[in-house]
């Protein structure tokens, strides 16, 4: 599973193995690995080896790996997404070095160190009666879609792409799921919202929470919320087991210690208990997520960290426990049967729609009533399509607020209006790419504060009028003035 590689080294994304390829972009931002973009200083001493490297539909680069000195152990972890502006949003986890590193387009750096935690603190709430009583059972693919909620302060303090930060955040478990040979399991970015309730991280701070999202799962067809709050007396607080953590927008390596208690999980076992459901020390200073928190792994028999396992069978093994709850982690919800796009206020988001080896030439996107948009396909040429979505303010008042989204057909120069099917020259081609953004002057009547909600649009063909593909869109607005 390791694809090692070195740091500081170019490395084209097309020889990484099942990466879907996000063609449009692929002068832009596939010509090196997201990790090149980090300085040395950033790494110290560590050689960073890649675990992952893949390019999400909207375009964004997602690589990941571990840390260690050259010939030593893995003792941290690098994660880092890329966007298509060519922003980079990393997560740090090295001995000396904790953090969030966020580099903007213009290659200006800012480091936002994680205080000094202790990861043993009792941080849990014991999952109350979950309202999941259809539990599926595991299977190969589970994916857990995952709706991150921010407070506004947590937004001011970050200053950057909320989707790269919540892809990055997701990624640290993914890649210790991966570290810990857990297969057909990962968690997805469903969704994104803004909230005023700068919630604190703690057990009151979790249940209100929880009572303003969960009723909005059927809204965003997701199975786990995680909340990023400012105000953090801990980490991170979650439902053991659950559905819902909150965590500390300075803490960026809670999140993949508190969805281990979502999974069920426990911290160390020191009494060796007769019980799987802990992290694990292995007594050299590796601490897996659960058990201390400073390699990126969860707890389990098979994997080694210099020389000793990082769990046992009767009284660590958190990868048993997450491929037994995997089924339950992604069936909160059943999965969204389409495309889904997250737009979050600070940049546009654009979705690819690949239709290679389909034979759909003419393809566009049409919303599903006129109050919204345009709900057939023109033969239309350059422009811009102005949606219209019913989101909700903090109070829950619905305000229709405006979008403008355009398509571009792959190896095209030229934005067409959304519904049209038209291609560009003799290409055939048809692969297209939706692009949303907000503007101010559509929105000027529109008071400040955050409005969130959905927008569902649909793929058509032209020439085959029984196919569609939906799609659906979270949308986050903060307006701010
Ligand atoms: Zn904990």
């Amino acid at each position: 599973m390791g694809r090692p590689s070195v740091i500081l080294t170019a490395v084209s994304i097309v020889a990484a193995a099942g990466c879907a390829q996000y063609v449009q972009s692929a002068e832009s931002s596939l010509s090196g690995v997201v990790v090149s973009a980090i300085d040395a200083q950033t790494l110290g001493d560590h050689v960073f080896t890649r675990v992952n490297l893949e390019q999400t539909t909207q375009g964004y680069l997602i690589e990941s790996g571990n840390l260690s000195i050259a010939g030593e152990k893995v003792d941290g972890s690098l994660v880092a997404v890329k966007g298509l502006d060519g922003a980079v949003t990393a997560i740090v986890d090295r001995p000396g070095k904790r953090g969030i590193l966020l580099i903007d387009k213009a290659g200006k750096q800012r480091f936002l160190p994680e205080p000094a935690y202790d990861y043993l603190k009792s941080d849990t709430v014991v999952g109350a009666a979950v309202p999941h009583t259809d539990v599926k059972t595991p299977s190969n693919n589970d994916v857990i879609d995952v709706v991150t909620q921010f407070s506004v302060k947590a937004v001011t303090v970050l200053l950057s792409d909320p989707v790269a930060f919540s892809l990055a955040q997701l990624e640290t478990a993914n890649l210790g799921l991966r570290n810990s040979e857990v297969e057909g399991v990962r968690l997805n970015l469903a969704g994104i919202r803004f909230s005023p309730n700068d919630y604190p991280v703690d057990g009151p701070g979790l249940n209100d929470l929880r009572d303003e999202v969960r009723p909005l799962r059927g809204l965003y067809h997701n199975d786990i919320f995680v909340g990023y709050s400012d105000n953090a007396p801990y980490a991170g607080m979650a439902y053991a087991p659950g559905d819902v953590s909150i965590n500390g927008i300075h803490y960026p390596l809670a999140f993949r210690h508190e969805v281990g208690h979502n999974a069920g999980g426990d911290h160390c076992n020191d009494a060796g208990k007769d019980n799987y459901k802990f992290g694990y020390d292995n007594g050299s200073g590796s601490n897996t997520f659960l058990c201390g928190n400073n390699v990126p792994y969860y707890s389990n028999t098979h994997v080694r960290v210099d020389g000793k396992p990082l769990g046992d069978a009767r009284t660590a093994d958190m990868a048993r426990l997450w491929r037994e709850q995997s089924g339950r982690m992604s069936g909160y919800q059943p999965a969204f049967d389409g495309y889904r796009l997250v737009y979050a206020d600070f940049q546009s988001a654009d979705l690819l729609i690949d239709t290679t080896g389909s034979g759909r030439t003419h393809i566009g996107v049409v919303a599903l009533s006129n109050d919204e948009g345009p709900t057939t396909l023109v033969d239309g040429g350059e422009g811009e399509t102005l949606l219209t979505a019913t989101l909700k303010d903090a109070e829950g008042r619905e305000h229709a607020v405006k979008f403008r989204a355009t398509r571009q057909v792959i190896g095209c120069t030229a934005s067409t209006f959304m519904n049209s099917y038209r291609l560009c020259g003799n290409d055939d081609a048809g692969s297209i790419t939706l692009k949303l953004h907000r503007i101010y002057k559509d929105n000027g009547s529109l008071p400040r504060g955050v409005y969130n909600g959905t927008l569902q649009l649909k793929v058509l063909d032209h020439d085959d009028p029984t196919w569609s593909r939906d799609i659906l869109v979270s949308l986050a607005v903060n307006k701010l003035l």
